[in-house]
């Protein structure tokens, strides 16, 4: 899962980076509204951290444009603590949730798996399809109860297939969700870690539909 990082406070910035990456999310991280508004065009993210006091362009312009836009990408707004009235114009720009600064990095990642989860339909923090499930909280992967030892790219990996299971997910898609930008590989490097993934996942849980890209079906 992708998550773009919109914060000018580059320290703040960076310890959301490091807990989003601890959670197994890609986190990208820009420290202005204008290369927010540039970022979130170009690319295809799961969900936006947006802090509203930003230089260029106000975080919340930078919302209003997106949802003018007809982005539907789930946003989690920042803002200082006396700003209510701010966050109230957040919300109502179409923020599905704010935090107030300061906050916990824990809290922040817990509030944003909460709206992706909304996002998926899924409202535990337990994904599944089948037998298998992945708890995402704790980053554990089981088939039938059994745990499976995934890298963070074979869990990435899973986790965005499992988060869109029924549909199929094109190569292209899988890559930008499953690499960091500065290190997407060819389609060859995708291919040897779906294998991979199937060695241990099963290789029945992950089906190719050749030309077209990958599925996973929630009925066997
Ligand atoms: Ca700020």
């Amino acid at each position: 899962m992708r998550i773009l990082v919109v914060e000018d406070e580059k320290k703040i910035a960076s310890s959301i980076g490091r807990a989003l990456k601890d959670s197994g999310y890609l986190p990208d991280l820009v420290h202005d509204g204008e290369e927010a508004w540039f970022r979130a065009g170009t690319e295809d993210y799961d969900a936006i951290v947006l802090d509203l006091g930003l230089p260029k362009l106000d975080g919340l312009t930078v919302l209003k444009r997106l949802r003018e836009a007809g982005t539907q990408v789930p946003v989690l707004i920042l803002s200082a603590r006396s700003a209510w009235r701010e966050r109230v114009a957040g919300i109502d720009a179409g923020a599905d949730d704010y935090l107030a600064k300061p906050f916990y990095v824990e809290e922040l990642v817990a509030r944003l798996s909460a709206i992706l989860r909304r996002g998926s339909g899924a409202a535990t923090p337990v994904l599944s399809a089948r037998d298998l499930k992945i708890d995402t909280r704790r980053m554990l992967v089981t088939r039938a109860e059994k745990p499976i030892t995934l890298t963070s790219l074979e869990y990435r990996m899973m986790r965005y297939l499992v988060t869109n299971k029924g549909r199929i997910v094109p190569q292209t898609e899988l890559q930008d969700h499953v690499y960091a930008s500065e290190a997407v590989p060819d389609s060859n490097a995708l291919e040897v870690l779906m294998n991979r993934l199937r060695k241990k996942v099963g290789s029945d849980m992950v089906v190719t539909r050749r030309g077209l890209g990958y599925i996973v079906e929630d009925v066997a």
